[in-house]
Formats: C-alpha cells, sequence, structure tokens
C-alpha cells in the first residue's frame, strides 16, 4: 500500500515538474513584442470596460494612453475621414486587428466614432499613425464604425462625428478635410457616407450650431 501511495506521488511529481518546464518554455520562446502587446491591450480592455459603464452621452473616452506609441507628427495637413468598412465594430476587434493582424505599432485610428454616438480617442491627435499610406505624417484621422458602401448613417453617428469633426478643424484650421477614398483606391468611407455635408457643416458650425452641446 505504501509503495503505491509513493508511486503515485512520484507520478504526480513529475507530471508537476513537467508542466512548469513546458510552461517556462512556452514563456521563453513567446516573443516580447507580442508579450508586451497583449499586456497592454489587456489593461486597455480592463479599462474600457470601466470607462464604457462610466461613460455618458457625448463624452469622449480616452484610451490613448495604453494605445498611442507617441510619435509626434511633424505637421497637419489633413483631417481623414474612414469608416470600419465592417457592418459593427468595437475599439478591441479594431485593436486586435490593427496590432494582431497586421502588426502595426498600435491602432490606427486618431478617433472612432461609434453607431451608439459615443466618441473614443484612441490616438493623442497629435501623434502619427498608420490610418492612410503617405499621409501619416501629416494628418489626423476620424473612423466611423459601420460600411457605409451600403449601410446610412445614423443622425446620432453623424451628429457625434460632426461635433469632433468641429474640433479637430478649430484644433487644426488650416487643415483640409478628405477622405480615404480620395487619396487611395478605396471606397473608404463609404459610397453613400455624406463626407461633404459633414465638411461642409463642420466648416460652418458656428453658423449651423445644428448640435447642442
Ligand atoms: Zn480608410
Amino acid at each position: 500500500m505504501k509503495q503505491i501511495k509513493q508511486g503515485i506521488l512520484t507520478v504526480m511529481t513529475i507530471l508537476i515538474l513537467l508542466t512548469i518546464a513546458d510552461f517556462v518554455l512556452m514563456t521563453k520562446s513567446h516573443n516580447t513584442k507580442t508579450a508586451a502587446l497583449f499586456a497592454k491591450y489587456d489593461v486597455m480592455n480592463r479599462f474600457a470596460q470601466k470607462q464604457i459603464i462610466k461613460q455618458t452621452k457625448n463624452e469622449i473616452v480616452d484610451y490613448s494612453q495604453f494605445l498611442d506609441f507617441n510619435k509626434p507628427r511633424t505637421s497637419t495637413d489633413y483631417i481623414f475621414l474612414h469608416c470600419t468598412d465592417t457592418e459593427t465594430a468595437t475599439l478591441a476587434a479594431v485593436a486586435n486587428y490593427h496590432m494582431f493582424r497586421k502588426n502595426w505599432p498600435s491602432i490606427a485610428y486618431h478617433y472612432l466614432v461609434m453607431k451608439d454616438g459615443k466618441i473614443i480617442r484612441c490616438l493623442k491627435p497629435e501623434s502619427e499613425s498608420t490610418h492612410a499610406k503617405g499621409f501619416n505624417f501629416n494628418s489626423v484621422s476620424i473612423c466611423f464604425e459601420g460600411d457605409f458602401d451600403v449601410d446610412t448613417i445614423s443622425q446620432t453617428q453623424y451628429n457625434s462625428g460632426l461635433r469632433l469633426l468641429f474640433a479637430l478643424h478649430t484644433k487644426y484650421p488650416n487643415a483640409e478635410i478628405t477622405t480615404h477614398a480620395e487619396h487611395s483606391k478605396k471606397t473608404c468611407p463609404g459610397l453613400i457616407f455624406p463626407d461633404d455635408k459633414m465638411e461642409y457643416q463642420a466648416l460652418n458650425f458656428h453658423f449651423l450650431n445644428l448640435v447642442k452641446k
């Protein structure tokens, strides 16, 4: 009986040691950059959950402290409009796609405007990003949740986007408002996205005063 007990104990000890060895080897082989990104992503997710509960209407939620890679831009000549090109999106899904699938240093967009009207600041507006090839050194970006080749933007999302565009235009009065489609083969922010109307209203916001603060 004693021998059986000792045998079981030995087998269990071996199994535990093998598990520890496996874990150590796995951790060692793990790419440190990816591990750092995962850690950052995890912190971001926990922060996101807290903030979404606290968030009130029309408030910008700031995640730039977790997502920004802090490379200041040299100039701001353009404000770009984009869409996620998906029916729905979340900050986590966009960040995951850019950082882990595309392997970019961070999320590409400075701001996300969600379908429910929430605005998320992903990067500091002064930082360089990866949202538009050839224009990252001199532009800031707003991305709208949705696929506006087929979707019509809701008034709530439109109003939030307009408020943000106006705020960025006020911050960068000499920057031209443009779309991704104007500088690439993409249709981004979408064939039926009202970018001309939004640009006109952002430039004339003081007079139109369409969105109550
Ligand atoms: Zn785009």
